[in-house]
């Protein structure tokens, strides 16, 4: 049995439960199998037995008092992953969903993630099972004060900087730097996604989404093709896919979908962009209401999918952008995209397509845009925030965005001649993951035994 086999073995023995750990594992570890043999160095150095075992997990309790005055309680992680390269980085992801599994598998690709944006950052993530949704302000608010006053004591700018995810946004960020502030009567770049008037980045809130965007215009450009005219499909309505809509209009195609975790709008004329912000940004309802409002929305909602199945990938499209959660995407879901002719697929989410709907697009040689490579954007511009906040600069919104654009550029261009070193010229995953395991492990060789 290989090297990288054996570590997928005992982790699977070890951890049968996290599935979604395990599902990040494999995915990455395989597609590591020939650098590693062509390197005896990383066995020597046992690089991948260190790699998968988080540095420090912290689990704690987050207890909160709702508007009844009823007290809850919530399980809230942060996992600091890898800081060979940097202060650990990662986001915070409040969902019901949260587990100490979905926290690895996100903490393990955020280490690759951040190694490609060409930056210097750790990887870490965090979150709990809180759900905001339906929340009063004053709920959430305590619930992450909370929060913070346990978190504090691990964080720091040069330690590990927390950011959003999932159910974490400005409004988040802003009660969670607070607290920050008043426990560690410090005012310094701690969390990214900040307010604007308070250190935040311009252009930090539209980065992922625009990103995953600028990957898909490089990656099809390369090959003689471009987004312009073309139908594309969109999936969520947070903050990721609402910028890739907007991104995608700025460059003359035609987003036609938006999900939610109750349903779907399509609009074969295009989503209603403002509408689409107004419902989701400003007044937080569900798509359900966009529908009500759009005259010529065709709204589907999740009991009138087909089993086991994302309606969003049936609506026939050239490109589409995954940009809600993981595995939101699967082999049927993958062989109707395929079937329709879809020809460009770029991953705004975290690990939204299966192991077998991945394999599915390599088979057949689409241009296929992997999570950590394609949604790097939001923790890039992070890293950006962070020199601004380092040198108290404020850079404008031009410059952030062509900073961005560049970055995406040249995670594209690593993960295409990486690729092709392996003679596999198409396939960014194996390319993404090799480029972005490269620069990880070689700093922990050089760093010893830590
Ligand atoms: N949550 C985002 C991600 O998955 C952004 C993290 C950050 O900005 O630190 O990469």
């Amino acid at each position: 049995m290989s090297y990288t086999q054996s570590v997928i073995q005992t982790m699977s023995e070890k951890y049968p439960h996290q599935k979604f750990f395990l599902q990040a594992l494999r995915e990455i570890l395989e597609t590591l199998d020939d650098e590693i043999k062509r390197n005896p160095i990383y066995e020597k150095n046992a690089i991948l037995e260190r790699l998968v075992v988080p540095e420090r997990s912290i689990a704690f309790r987050v207890p909160w008092v709702d508007k009844e005055g009823k007290i809850q309680v919530n399980q809230a992680y942060r996992i600091e992953f890898n800081s060979a390269l940097g202060p650990y980085k990662g986001g915070l992801r409040f969902h019901p969903s949260v587990n100490e599994d979905v926290i690895k598998f996100l903490g393990f690709e955020q280490i690759l993630k951040n190694s490609l944006t060409t930056l210097n950052m750790g990887g870490g993530k965090g979150g709990s099972d809180f759900d905001p949704k339906g929340k009063t302000d004053i709920e959430v608010m305590n619930f992450c004060q909370s929060f913070m006053s346990e978190l504090y004591r691990h964080i720091g700018d040069r330690t590990d900087v927390p950011a959003g995810d999932i159910g974490v946004g400005a409004r988040e960020i802003g009660y969670l730097f607070g607290q920050y502030k008043r426990l560690s009567n410090r005012f310094d770049g701690v969390l990214t996604g900040k307010g604007l008037k308070w250190g935040g980045s311009l252009a930090r809130k539209e980065a992922t989404g625009y990103g995953s965007v600028y990957f898909a215009q490089a990656m099809l450009e390369d090959n003689g093709q471009s987004l312009e005219g073309k139908v594309c499909a969109v999936s969520g309505s947070g903050n990721v896919a609402i910028y890739t809509i907007e991104k995608l209009y700025a460059l003359g195609a035609k987003p036609v979908t938006a999900s939610d975790s109750k349903g779907m709008v399509y609009e074969e004329n295009g989503i209603n962009l403002e509408l689409l912000k107004q419902i989701k940004e400003v007044e937080r309802l569900s798509l359900e209401e966009y529908a009500k409002r759009s005259p010529s929305a065709k709204y589907t909602p999740v009991s009138q999918y087909p089993q086991g199945r994302n309606m969003v990938w049936s609506i026939p499209c050239f490109a589409a952008f995954p940009s809600a959660t993981q595995n939101e995407l699967n082999a049927e879901d993958a062989k109707v995209l395929l079937d329709n002719g879809c020809k460009c697929i770029s991953e705004g989410a975290n690990m939204p397509s299966t192991l077998e709907a991945t394999n599915l697009f390599i088979d057949a040689q689409i241009h296929y845009a992997p999570a950590k490579a394609a949604n790097a954007g939001g923790v890039a511009t992070s890293g950006l925030e962070m020199s601004q906040n380092a040198s108290m600069s404020i850079w404008t919104f031009e410059e952030v965005d062509s900073r961005l654009s560049d970055i995406m550029n040249k995670i594209y261009r690593n993960a295409k001649e990486t690729a092709k070193e392996f003679k596999q010229d198409k396939n960014l995953v194996l390319g993404a993951n090799v480029a972005g395991f490269r620069k990880v492990a070689l700093a922990m060789i050089e760093q010893g035994v830590v």
